[in-house]
């Protein structure tokens, strides 16, 4: 029987044991063996940490890139990954959970790429000023731990629970070794060779170990970080792990969690929150056959409802087919295994000593395609706990399967005690369509629960559900759910770095963090802050403006531009017992004077405007009082090329206001803000083309010159960018657009960028394999001809400004567009000739 591998220290590896048998779910068949036994575990955290160095360098731009190919890469391959989920019980739609949930959450983790700052680490929160004069401060930052991750997963999300962790470390940079639950760890060696044979990670990114992995935590280190997700015992026996202790390493547990729904007195039979409700409980109930942390396991309604609830959650439940999990029609699959059904019961049993089942049969089940005999199957089972004040067992004990327990309560008050009795969960939910009822239960239950969620009418369409964790949002709980925190956008990668106070000058600061701090030095910039590309625009880059008077008319004149007339811009009788003392310039035209001293005026790479973050006005200013402004560039922010925009990137402008003649210090500053613009990249992938540069290249090109790939001598690749200036001035005839029209923009997009034609690119209409016959009697003629193609095709433009020419890839494209179609196009043929 083959075995299943490990991936460590850069090598698919196997153990030298006999191994233990990994079994199908549903027909009970040996899929592998999974055999640990030798493997250095020492050996691939020490790799770990030593290979994180790369990751520890990138930026959080590059990292998030990295995440988003990855995403792309997996969902690419995604139909793979299904097969081998049926093979863990999980039917479709469970798989769905688990595995385009898991691509789902890199997209996610990805996308925080933007809201970090663009290097290697983070500076968090704002300035701390230590000094009164300014000049001695502090700042946080936060940078990527240099330890590895290490992941000790439960069975029951092989894929997601690897990915909402490791997506996490690698944002903040760091490497991660993983560990799966033995018996569905098949699933899990499937994606991560996908990973590994991508080659999109940086190699000793991630590691994995394919079963038991006993010893994995005796030579963590201190910049080490440990998650576990599984039972609670096996939590608390390993967050005590004598190592843990002595190196301190945070250790992230998130352990089974009885989490409870409730039902709101309002939401009565007939109204839609009963019906959400019902519906909720029964998806939580089967998805994944209940085997999921988040799965409602306590159901607590109000008393006279009791009755209502069982009856509806019955008939709902009996709706829910079982069986074969590759099976269209079925709803509920396997168990992971028969140990795992074997358990569930004894937890039952347990909770039976006084509660009683009132929906399911133990013994019974009836499946579809699938033997009963072979398979980890079981029927849903609901109970009913009709004290569950005094009989503790349904708070306590978590049945890891398709099980529920229903319980009374009298009033709001009881429903908040009832939902503590469990002892901290990850998620717990409330239907009502009264708020008031909402922010009773959310406010006073929410120290025992990492997530609520208020069903009701308003928002059932769009609502993500009880069950599902999602990656901007705090993913674990107090208490008996492990105190964790897995996820939480930013904060959930926090986790993986370490926070360092770093105290200093404002100018020091400055240069440590990358962002312009108040009171810094400035750089005085040679030319206009905004004639610079954002490439060359760095922290710190200042210009100080000419001054400008603002006088009685701008007042009065911005008032009636704006019909902005609030009493102390218009009125100086009514200021007595104000804090204005004469006719008061309105802040916005402070800003919008402002503006107009800063900006340049010229087309320059400044896009646009983007925006305003902050804007303080810290004294008034009057009629006759004369202002500057400085314009310091404080922190830059990368972006992505989006549709057709030529690259930029996002620069944040810190905009002081002075009062030119205030006599005293503080009095000088009179507003400050913090714009931000659009700044333009600089383009040196592309020579620009003009008719010089044409000449030339033309004259180095030789008429048997070999090309550097692709089968075209040079006589056709003139030839062939001839025809495409022809076709640039619209005598192609009727060109059929053959992207699909769903594409079209996309497509289109691709020609702002500063990419490259990809080498040996063929052009979906151009003959494979085979040349176009030559035109032209000799190569001197097909340069004069090329030459002149180049001249009709600005002229005609220039003569139709407005004329869209259709082009068969990329649709109708404006002149500026066949420009830019050009410049790649003829710098893609003049390197395949050695030319550039
Ligand atoms: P465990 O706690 O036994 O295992 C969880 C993970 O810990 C597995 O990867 C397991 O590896 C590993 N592990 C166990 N012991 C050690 C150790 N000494 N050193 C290192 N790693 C260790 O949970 P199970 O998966 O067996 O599930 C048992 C019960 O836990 C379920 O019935 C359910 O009640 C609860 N559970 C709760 C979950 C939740 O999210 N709330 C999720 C899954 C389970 P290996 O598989 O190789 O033993």
């Amino acid at each position: 029987m083959q075995k299943l591998q490990s991936y460590i220290h850069g090598k698919w590896v196997e153990g030298s044991g006999e191994g233990v048998p990994l079994i199908d779910a549903v027909t009970g068949e040996t899929i592998a063996l999974s055999d640990t036994k030798g493997l250095d575990f020492d050996q691939a955290l020490k790799y770990g940490r030593q290979k994180g160095e790369t990751l520890r360098k990138m930026t959080f731009q590059e990292r998030g890139n990295m995440l988003k190919k990855l995403a792309l890469h997996l969902t690419k391959k995604k139909k793979q990954f299904y097969e081998v989920s049926f093979r863990t019980g999980a039917t479709k739609v469970d798989s769905w959970i688990d595995i385009e949930g898991g691509f789902g959450n890199l997209f996610a983790n990805a996308s925080l790429r933007k809201i970090f700052p663009n290097q290697a680490f983070d500076v968090e929160g704002d300035p701390i000023d230590l000094s009164r004069g300014g000049r001695f401060m502090a700042h946080h930052i936060l940078v990527p731990k240099e330890g590895v991750a290490v992941h000790i997963n439960a069975f029951n999300f092989p894929v997601w629970g690897m990915l909402e962790k490791c997506a996490v470390n690698w944002m903040a940079g760091m490497p991660a070794v993983v560990k799966p639950a033995t018996n569905t760890s098949f699933l899990t060696e499937a994606v991560v060779r996908e990973i590994i044979n991508s080659g999109i990670l940086p190699e000793g990114s991630l590691q994995l170990i394919s079963g038991s992995a006993r010893s994995i935590l005796d030579t963590v280190e201190s910049q080490d970080v440990v998650t576990f997700t599984g039972s609670a015992d096996t939590g608390r026996m390993l967050k005590s792990h004598k190592r843990l202790l002595e190196e301190s390493v945070p250790f992230n547990m998130e352990a089974d969690s009885l989490n409870a729904s409730i039902l709101g007195e309002d939401a009565k039979p007939g109204t839609p929150e009963f019906d959400l409700f019902i519906k909720e409980v029964r998806n939580e109930m089967t998805v994944k056959c209940g085997q999921k942390c988040t799965a409602i396991r306590r159901v607590i309604v109000p008393e006279n409802l009791v009755e209502d609830v069982q009856i509806a959650l019955g008939k709902s439940l009996g709706k829910v087919t079982i069986g074969d999990p590759r099976l269209k029609e079925v709803r509920m699959g396997a168990l992971v295994s028969k140990d795992q059904v074997q358990e569930v019961r004894e937890r039952i049993q347990e909770m039976t000593k006084t509660a009683s089942i009132v929906y399911g049969d133990l013994e019974k089940i009836q499946t579809i395609g699938a033997d009963t005999s072979k398979g980890a199957f079981m029927s849903p089972i609901v109970m009913r706990e009709d004290n569950p004040y005094e009989n503790i067992a349904v708070h306590s004990t978590e049945a890891f399967g398709p099980v529920s327990t229903i319980m009374p309560y009298k009033n709001m008050g009881e429903a908040i005690e009832l939902s503590k009795m469990g002892k901290g969960s990850l998620v717990s939910s409330i239907a009502t369509n009264d708020d008031k009822i909402a922010a009773d239960y959310t406010v006073n239950a929410a120290t025992h629960h990492g997530r609520i969620l208020v069903i009701n009418r308003e928002s059932a369409k769009q609502s993500t559900g009880h069950g599902s964790p999602l990656p901007l949002l705090v993913h674990g709980g107090p208490g008996r759910a492990g105190g964790g925190e897995e996820m939480g956008g930013k904060r959930g990668i926090k986790h993986y770095m370490q926070r360092c106070a770093i105290q200093g000058s404002p100018t020091t600061l400055t240069e440590i963090t990358g962002i312009y701090q108040p009171k810094a030095k400035y750089k005085q910039a040679e030319k206009h802050p905004f004639a610079y590309h954002w490439e060359d625009i760095q922290p710190g880059m200042s210009l100080k403006t000419h001054n400008r008077t603002l006088t009685d008319t701008d007042i009065v004149n911005f008032g009636n531009l704006t019909w902005d007339h609030f009493y102390a811009h218009t009125d100086i009788t009514s200021l007595e017992g104000s804090i204005f003392e004469k006719r008061t310039a309105h802040g916005y035209f402070i800003i919008s004077a402002a503006a107009g001293l800063f900006v340049y005026p010229n087309k320059g790479p400044v896009a646009a405007n983007y925006g305003l973050e902050e804007i303080r006005f810290l004294r008034p200013l009057y009629h006759n009082d004369t202002i500057h402004v400085r314009l310091t560039c404080k922190e830059k922010v990368d972006r992505d090329q989006k549709g057709t925009e030529l690259p930029s990137g996002i620069v944040k402008w810190y905009v002081e206001v002075f009062d030119t003649e205030a006599v005293d210090e503080e009095d000088k500053l009179v507003a400050i803000a913090t714009i931000l613009t659009m700044v333009q990249k600089k383009q040196d992938v592309f020579h620009e083309i003009d008719r010089s540069f044409l000449e030339e290249k033309l004259s180095l090109l030789k008429e048997d010159q070999k090309p550097e790939w692709g089968m075209m001598m040079p006589q056709h690749m003139l030839e062939h960018l001839e025809g495409s200036f022809k076709l640039g001035r619209g005598l192609g005839g009727d060109v059929e657009i053959i992207t699909p029209e769903e594409h079209l923009d996309k497509v289109k997009e691709t020609l702002y960028t500063y990419e490259k034609m990809p080498q040996g690119y063929k052009h979906p209409l151009m003959k494979q394999n085979e040349l176009e016959p030559l035109k032209h009697e000799s190569f001197d003629e097909a340069k004069k001809s090329f030459l002149k193609a180049y001249d009709d095709f600005h002229q005609f433009h220039q003569e139709n400004p407005d004329e869209m020419i259709s082009n068969a890839v990329f649709g109708e494209l404006t002149y500026f567009e066949w420009k830019l179609l050009n410049r790649k196009h003829i710098n893609h043929h003049f390197e395949q000739f050695g030319l550039i």
